[in-house]
Parts: structure tokens; C-alpha cells; sequence
């Protein structure tokens, strides 16, 4: 590349996911097609990125302000697509990352997306339900200059769900004057929402550990497997993992880790967490300290909560055959190193969790053509969509004895690169 200036957030010392991202990027660019090369330098900048205010009215009478974030990391593909995460960790390094990671994860299943991210920094539990829709109506508000059907297309993400959603479809609409349903996906059945949605990123992260199983000749009836976060993916998956007939012998959130070597009763635990918040005090389990879930003997490792949670500080003692990332970011470079050296299989984030966003494409599909297809078709259609990008990256990986991530990133950044090479410089 001619060397022209970096960006300021490139310079920083503390570059949290994004810098993650740019290392992943740098391991992955040797191994494309030399014609790509130029374009490269691409994926290294975020396309466009808008930092907000978002003033609200508290219950109280005062007046608080949140910073919220809005990414486009890249749209050679088609429109942005990508959640909103409600944290009080958000940082925009941190949403620039998950949408670089959104630009893969949405070539890796071929869905016709770029990618994009947003985010609040804001800890929803110290805000009442109406402190809540405020604060996502004008952050709708703020960055409806970037949204739309055909230009980006918000999703939920940690702390947001389809009621987030639904808030930011009618935000949206009233600035436009008309109902705009493929705003967003993810939202409820009754706004044009998908059957399978809510489990469909779960679901992805069983598929893809199932198809990588049967490479290990590792039956899942039987298997135990460990789960970090409970909340849409985590729960999703421990409940498929079950039915399956896998044991789920430890799950662990913001509240907690509990155990049974047994095989916990995951309904049970779901309805104990919605009755009371907390997972301490859930049926028939052991509460453990948090650093001990990572020692424990399993055949899945499961992480479906934050970035970096498998590092250094643990990575060696992981003793899980298989992780199936459900979050996005959950292994550092370095733990990636380690787990590689010790046969440990990772099926990559962008791979194992794009189950979420493929089914967010069926459903801008059915918002568009207003016609709604049944959850097993969905289910069906996801199956084959995560199965065949498994085999796809399972079978280059094996041929150049390449990490599955650096598999999927070679495919991935190559359909990028060769959208974005096809499309040349403007003006
Ligand atoms: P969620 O808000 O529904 O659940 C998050 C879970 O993580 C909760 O159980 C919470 O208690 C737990 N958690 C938070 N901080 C923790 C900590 N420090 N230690 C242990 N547990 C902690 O969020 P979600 O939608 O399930 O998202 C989880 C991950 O999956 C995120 O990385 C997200 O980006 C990724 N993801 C989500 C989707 C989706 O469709 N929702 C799709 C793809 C990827």
C-alpha cells in the first residue's frame, strides 16, 4: 500500500476487538489470490462510522446522555447488516470490530450483505422499560440517516431483543411516514418478524458442532458440554444440545456458574433465571467459582457471552475436545495459538454463530416479498446454509492444514475482495 495516513484509532494503545480483527486480518492476507492484494487495505478501515448523543428524560425528571455507535465496516456485498448491543463496555473500537467480523461472517454463508454493527453504551438494567425505549427510539433516531432496508439493516444483539427491535421499526417508520418493516430483523411475528429467529443462531452453533463432531467420529448423545452465557444463544444452544441427547453439566452468566456432572435440567434453569434474574439457587446444581469453568473436562466448550473470555490466562487449561464460538471475539490471537497446539477444534465465530443473520436474511427476504414461509422451512433452508459453509471450510482447512478460522476468513475475505475488486474506486 502506499503509505498514506493511518487512522487515529490504528495509533492507539489500547485497541480492544478491533485490533483482534486487523491481526486476524493480517494472518489471513498472505494466503489470498495475489490479485486481491490491493484491496486488502480495505478491510482494515471501517467504511463509515457515526458516534451519537443520545439525550434522554430519566423517570426522574433529569436528563441523561448515552454515547451510541453506528458502523458500516464494509458494503461491497450489499447493504450493512448487523446487531445493536445495549453494554456499558461498548466502545466504538469494540462495535468496529464485530461489524469487520459481520463482513466475514456474511460472505462466509454467502448471505448478499455487508457488514455493520451498532451499539450503546449504556447498562440497560439501571434503566425502567420506558428509560429503555427513550433511549433506543433516539438512537434509532440518530442513526436512521444510515439505516434502511436497502442500506443497513439492524438486528438484536446482547441486551437487545425483538421488543428493541420492534421500538426501532416504528422509530424509523414514523421518521419516514410509512411502515417500513425490513428496517430491522429479529423483531416480533406480528411486525413481520420470522418463525425460527430467536433460535436461530443457537441453532447454527449446534449444526456447525454436530457437522464437526461427526469429523471427530464424536457421537453428541452422550457428550457433555459447557456453556458461557444463557441468554439467546447460550440458552438456545444448551436447549438443542439436550434434545440431542448431549449432557449440559455447566452453564455460566453474568450471575454465575452452575454445575452438575450429571447434565443439568436446562428448562429448569431457564425458568429459575426468568423467575428470579439470577441463576444462583437454580434446581438440582452446584454454584462454582467463575475461573473454574474453564477447567472443566467436556467434549464442548460453548462460549456465547463477550470478546477475549478464552485468552492466555486460560487457554491451557481448557479441556474441551470442540469450542464453538456463539459469541463474537471469544478467543484471542494468542489463546487461538495455544488451542491450535493442543488439537483443541474451534469452530470459528463466523462460521458457528451465522445462523442468527441467515435467518435475518430469510426474514428482509419475507418482509420484502410479503410472504411468509413455515419454521420448518426455515430450519431447513438454515441447516443446509450452515452445513454446506462447514463442509466448505472444513474442506479447505484440511487441504492446506489451515486453523478452521483461517479457512473461513480466506473464504470469506475473498468474496469480499473480489466484490470489492469488481466494483473498482469511485468516482
Ligand atoms: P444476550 O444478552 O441474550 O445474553 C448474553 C449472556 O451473556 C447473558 O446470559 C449474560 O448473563 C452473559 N454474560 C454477560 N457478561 C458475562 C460475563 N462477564 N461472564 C459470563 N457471562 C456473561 O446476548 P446474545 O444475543 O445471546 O449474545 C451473546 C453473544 O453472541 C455475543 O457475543 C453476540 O455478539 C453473539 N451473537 C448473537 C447473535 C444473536 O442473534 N443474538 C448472533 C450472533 C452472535
Amino acid at each position: 500500500m502506499h503509505t498514506s495516513q493511518l487512522p487515529s484509532y490504528i495509533s492507539s494503545e489500547n485497541l480492544g476487538p478491533w485490533h483482534i480483527f486487523l491481526e486476524q486480518i493480517e494472518q489471513v492476507a498472505p494466503l489470498l489470490d495475489k490479485r486481491l492484494w490491493p484491496w486488502v487495505e480495505t478491510l482494515r478501515r471501517p467504511k463509515r462510522s457515526l458516534i451519537v448523543d443520545i439525550p434522554i428524560r430519566l423517570d426522574n425528571g433529569e436528563i441523561a446522555h448515552f454515547e451510541g455507535y453506528r458502523v458500516h465496516h464494509n458494503t461491497s456485498r450489499g447493504p450493512g447488516k448487523g446487531g445493536v448491543r445495549f453494554h456499558q463496555d461498548v466502545t466504538l473500537s469494540e462495535v468496529m470490530a464485530l461489524a469487520g467480523w459481520m463482513t466475514i461472517k456474511n460472505a462466509v454463508v454467502n448471505v448478499p450483505f455487508g457488514g455493520a454493527k451498532g451499539g450503546i453504551r449504556v447498562d440497560p438494567r439501571d434503566l425502567s422499560l420506558a428509560e429503555l425505549e427513550r433511549v433506543t427510539r433516539r438512537y434509532a433516531s440518530e442513526i436512521s440517516m444510515m439505516i434502511g432496508p436497502d442500506k443497513d439493516i439492524p438486528a438484536p444483539d446482547m441486551n437487545t431483543n425483538a421488543m428493541v427491535m420492534a421500538w426501532m421499526m416504528d422509530t424509523y417508520s414514523m421518521v419516514q411516514g410509512r411502515t417500513v418493516t425490513g428496517v430491522v430483523t429479529g423483531k416480533p411475528l406480528a411486525l413481520g418478524g420470522s418463525l425460527g429467529r430467536a433460535d436461530a443462531t443457537g441453532r447454527g452453533v449446534f449444526v456447525t458442532a454436530r457437522q464437526a463432531a461427526r469429523k471427530l467420529n464424536l457421537p453428541i448423545a452422550g457428550a457433555r458440554v459447557i456453556v458461557q452465557g444463557f441468554g439467546n444463544v447460550g440458552e438456545a444452544s444448551a436447549r438443542l444440545f439436550a434434545a440431542a441427547g448431549a449432557k449440559v453439566i455447566a452453564i455460566q452468566d453474568v450471575s454465575g456458574t452452575v454445575v452438575n456432572a450429571a447434565g443439568l435440567d436446562v428448562s429448569a434453569i431457564k425458568q429459575h433465571l426468568s423467575d428470579t434474574g439470577s441463576l444462583r439457587g437454580a434446581p438440582d446444581c452446584e454454584l462454582i467459582a467463575a475461573d473454574d469453568f474453564w477447567t472443566i473436562p467436556c467434549e464442548f466448550l460453548v462460549p456465547a457471552a463477550l470478546e477475549s473470555q478464552i485468552n492466555r490466562h486460560n487457554a491451557q487449561k481448557i479441556a474441551a475436545r470442540i469450542i464453538v464460538e456463539g459469541a463474537n471475539g471469544p478467543t484471542t490471537p494468542e489463546a487461538d495459538a495455544i488451542l491450535g497446539e493442543r488439537g483443541i477444534v474451534v469452530v470459528p465465530d463466523v462460521l458457528a454463530n451465522a445462523g442468527g443473520v441467515t435467518v435475518s436474511y430469510f426474514e428482509w427476504v419475507q418482509d420484502f416479498s410479503s410472504f411468509f414461509w413455515s419454521e420448518e422451512e426455515i430450519n431447513q433452508r438454515l441447516e443446509k446454509i450452515m452445513a454446506d459453509a462447514f463442509e466448505a471450510i472444513w474442506a479447505l482447512a484440511d487441504k492446506h492444514r489451515l486453523p478452521l478460522r483461517t479457512a473461513a476468513f480466506v473464504i470469506g475475505c475473498d468474496r469480499v475482495l473480489q466484490a470489492r475488486a469488481l466494483r473498482g474506486l469511485y468516482p
